[in-house]
């Protein structure tokens, strides 16, 4: 898990598969065909997308492109948030972006190791906490606020306004269900989140 913008980023490979015409699910699968390698800069998700652009116009073809990003947010994981440390096999692959294939063997061949991608890889984040809150109840005695799912019935509303009492002029976001506030972020302050917890 990471908050490294361009580090691997699900909807960052959503965007460039949208734009340069494939599906998602194609991704991986496309990568693996190209013939060549080309270097894409992806320290950050706004070069990565201007160097795609140029390669693109320098003639070389999707699936390079493709393969060529697999590296780079790769290598970006790598140089953020590894920085240098020594990787110890096993490795295992988690989130949605494991369902790439070109990326996990972007990683396997920067590890030099086989990559585990688990069978419940896209939720493993949502049992790992489900987890954490059993054990938090067990020891404090807490109850669970858990709402039931029907709260994925519920009528949600996202709107924002920029609050004005200081010069920082954040951008505040509201969300609402069935016309109720239940969460307020993007100040950076605490006064709108924390009015609503
Ligand atoms: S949310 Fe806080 S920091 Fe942001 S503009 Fe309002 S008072 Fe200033």
């Amino acid at each position: 898990m990471n908050t490294v913008c361009a580090a691997g980023t699900g909807s960052f490979l959503d965007h460039q598969a949208q734009r340069l015409g494939i599906k998602i699910e194609e991704f991986g699968e496309i990568a693996l065909t190209a013939k060549r390698d080309v270097r894409i800069a992806g320290r950050c998700t706004v070069f990565a997308e201007s160097d795609m652009i140029s390669k693109q116009q320098y003639g070389f073809s999707k699936a390079e492109i493709l393969k060529g990003l697999s590296k780079a947010l790769v290598r970006n994981y790598m140089n953020n948030l590894v920085r240098g440390r020594k990787l110890k096999p096993v490795f295992v692959f988690q989130g949605g972006v494991a369902a790439n294939i070109a990326i996990k063997k972007a990683f396997e061949e920067e590890v030099g190791h086989e990559v585990i991608v688990p069978k419940y890889y896209d939720i493993m984040g949502a049992i790992g906490i489900a987890m954490l809150a059993k054990d938090e109840m067990k020891r404090t005695g807490k109850t669970t606020k858990f709402k039931g799912f029907e709260v994925s019935k519920e009528k949600f509303e996202t709107t924002s306004f920029i609050c004005k009492a200081c010069p920082n002029e954040c951008e505040i976001i509201q969300i609402k269900a069935n016309g109720k506030v239940i969460a307020m972020t993007g100040d950076r302050c605490g006064r709108w989140s924390n009015s609503v917890i």
